[in-house]
């Protein structure tokens, strides 16, 4: 294996909702919105021999945290996710039921908070976290300049905004959000991750989606 390979992958668990993003360095990794059940991340690391060091959620709500704590105990690794969301946790867990997946309940492990502003995610990879509230309370963006790289949650979708009648949604802040990324300037080549369906880039988004222009 070269050095320093450094991978972004977009992976869909199933039950098929939201979109995951393994960021790899050789073998180590770190997951943004494990969602799934933590038995098939466990598969998937095993397979493609990586060896998971923390995970980052974009929001609290179950479908970007579902196997977060289950992961975090197993590998004994941190997880992450603003503290303005953990009344989330046990607010989302009927929604976890729905889709047939585990409750998180109990003496789980606990998110450590996040901070906002840059820091080394992984050897030579820096990201940028970017608040993001509105659609929840403590959502935050992913930025990785290097890579031209954002992650955005439920924030905003290929064609239209994340919901904001959720416990601690709010239209007013999540529009301030959209305009906080407009106004980032960032290259209209910048690759989007969104939170469900497909990715798209600043440019794309620029011309297509109304919220955006
Ligand atoms: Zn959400």
């Amino acid at each position: 294996m070269q050095k320093n390979q450094i991978k972004f992958d977009l992976i869909q668990m199933p039950p098929q909702n939201t979109n995951s993003v393994v960021l790899s360095v050789d073998d180590m990794c770190v997951v943004f919105d494990p969602w799934g059940r933590a038995q098939d991340w466990k598969n998937y690391f095993a397979e493609n021999k990586l060896k998971p060091l923390a995970l980052y959620a974009t929001h609290g709500h179950p479908d970007h945290i579902s196997s977060a704590p289950d992961l975090a105990r197993h590998y004994d690794i941190d997880w992450y996710m603003s503290h303005r969301d953990m009344d989330l946790i046990d607010w989302g867990n009927g929604l976890l039921s729905h889709f047939g997946l585990p409750q998180i309940t109990g003496d789980y492990k606990r998110p450590l908070d996040l901070s906002v502003g840059q820091f080394e995610i992984l050897p030579n990879v820096w990201t940028e976290i970017i608040p993001l509230p509105g659609h929840t309370l403590g959502g935050v963006g992913y930025y990785f300049a290097q890579f031209g790289i954002l992650i955005v949650g439920d924030t905003l979708f290929q064609n239209s905004y994340g919901r904001t009648d959720l416990p601690g949604g709010n239209p007013d802040t999540l529009f301030q959000s959209i305009s906080k990324i407009r106004n980032m300037n960032l290259p209209d080549t910048t690759s989007v991750v969104h939170g469900h369906g497909h990715h798209t880039t600043i440019g794309w988004l620029k011309q297509n989606n109304p919220y955006f222009k």
